[in-house]
């Protein structure tokens, strides 16, 4: 039995006790979450989310990303989510390679070199990361200013949510 059969058999369990055919589509709690994809980040479950309250859009690092974006306008303009939340973590992968490493070695592997992706986003240092996520959202001419961004980083060893403070002076540079 494959996984995939295994979550398929689960799925018909869930489906046998489900009660929540009447949610709407827009996020009860009018919030959307942007996480990194690590197994470990059951974002629901940290943030005491139930079915119908927001909006997860999930890749891999947690990454505010120009499809990234596109969720994010939709979620405010067409279904009226208010604040937007960013969350790292600790022990994440895109701290353990360089973008241009994996791209060498992708390259040599499979003997092509290909336009897209166009980065993997890696990053050295979670927080100035979190910041820099920050900023890619509030500065995008289509996110209005009274939305509320924040940044977290998720301790995968503790389970605590930690709040990112906002950008200091200088942090750009350290970049
Ligand atoms: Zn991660």
């Amino acid at each position: 039995m494959s996984v995939i059969d295994e979550v398929v058999a689960a799925s018909e369990t869930y489906t046998r006790n489900f009660k929540l055919g009447h949610l709407p589509m827009p996020p009860a709690r009018k919030l959307a979450v942007v996480a990194c994809m690590d197994a470990r980040l059951m974002v629901d479950q940290i943030l005491g989310l139930k079915t119908g309250d927001a909006h997860v859009i999930r890749n891999a690092g947690g990454i505010v990303t120009e499809d990234a974006i596109r969720s994010l306008i939709i979620s405010h303009h067409l279904l009226g989510t208010q604040e937007f939340v960013i969350i790292n973590h600790t022990d994440c992968g895109m701290l353990t390679f360089k973008d241009d490493e994996l791209r060498a070695r992708l390259r040599q592997e499979t003997g092509t070199a290909t336009v897209a992706p166009a980065h993997f986003h890696t990053f050295s240092d979670v927080e100035e990361n979190v910041r820099e996520q920050i900023q890619r959202v509030k500065s995008h001419p289509w996110v209005p200013k009274q939305i509320a961004v924040r940044g977290f980083v998720y301790d995968v060893k503790t389970g605590r949510l930690e709040e990112v403070a906002e950008a200091r002076t200088g942090a750009a540079a350290r970049g």
